[in-house]
């Protein structure tokens, strides 16, 4: 299973003081939107899925074009040309996938209608939090070109991590 993100380089200046709380998120802005992503960049690493309990598990098996340091992807804007299933998660689309996120991602909590972690850099201020917080994998991934995909299930990470 292939992953997600919405952007990088992003933008949580000029925001309303907890925006997320206050409109569904079907009625944010495009900036809001993007701005609700933590940078993770955990949607990017590869899962599995069980065909028969539907559970999934997380891998430090990561996509070919994450970057490990900077836990963001090195070919934004061109990655359709390499991994074209990868997803842009939207509002209209979040039901199918939510399920299937990281367990700290914003959109799968706001989606559960749980408050975001008090690392999140829309309350910290600061890009860093999400690592300082050691919820991310930076550092800690293997490479999917590396790695058959019969050898995923040792790379499984217990979440939330
Ligand atoms: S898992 Fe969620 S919060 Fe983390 S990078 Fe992906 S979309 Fe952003
Ligand atoms: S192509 Fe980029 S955004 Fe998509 S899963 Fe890979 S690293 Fe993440």
């Amino acid at each position: 299973m292939t992953t997600t993100r919405p952007a990088n380089n992003i933008k949580r200046h000029g925001l309303s003081d907890r925006f997320w709380e206050k409109k569904p998120l079907a009625q944010l802005s495009q900036t809001e939107w993007e701005a609700l992503c933590d940078g993770c960049g955990k949607c990017c690493l590869n899962k599995l899925e069980d065909e028969d309990t539907g559970d999934v598990a997380l891998t430090r098996v990561a996509c070919r074009l994450l970057d490990d340091d900077t836990c963001q992807c090195a070919h934004y804007q061109t990655r359709h040309s390499f991994i074209p299933e990868c997803i842009v998660l939207k509002p209209e689309n979040l039901d199918t996938h939510a399920y299937w996120m990281p367990q700290t991602c914003a959109y799968r909590l706001l989606w559960q209608k749980q408050p975001l972690p008090a690392w999140h850099p829309l309350l910290t201020g600061d890009p860093a939090s999400v690592h300082a917080a050691g919820v991310t994998l930076r550092g800690q991934t293997v490479s999917e070109f590396d790695t058959p995909i019969e050898d995923w299930e040792e790379y499984i990470i217990e979440e939330p991590t």
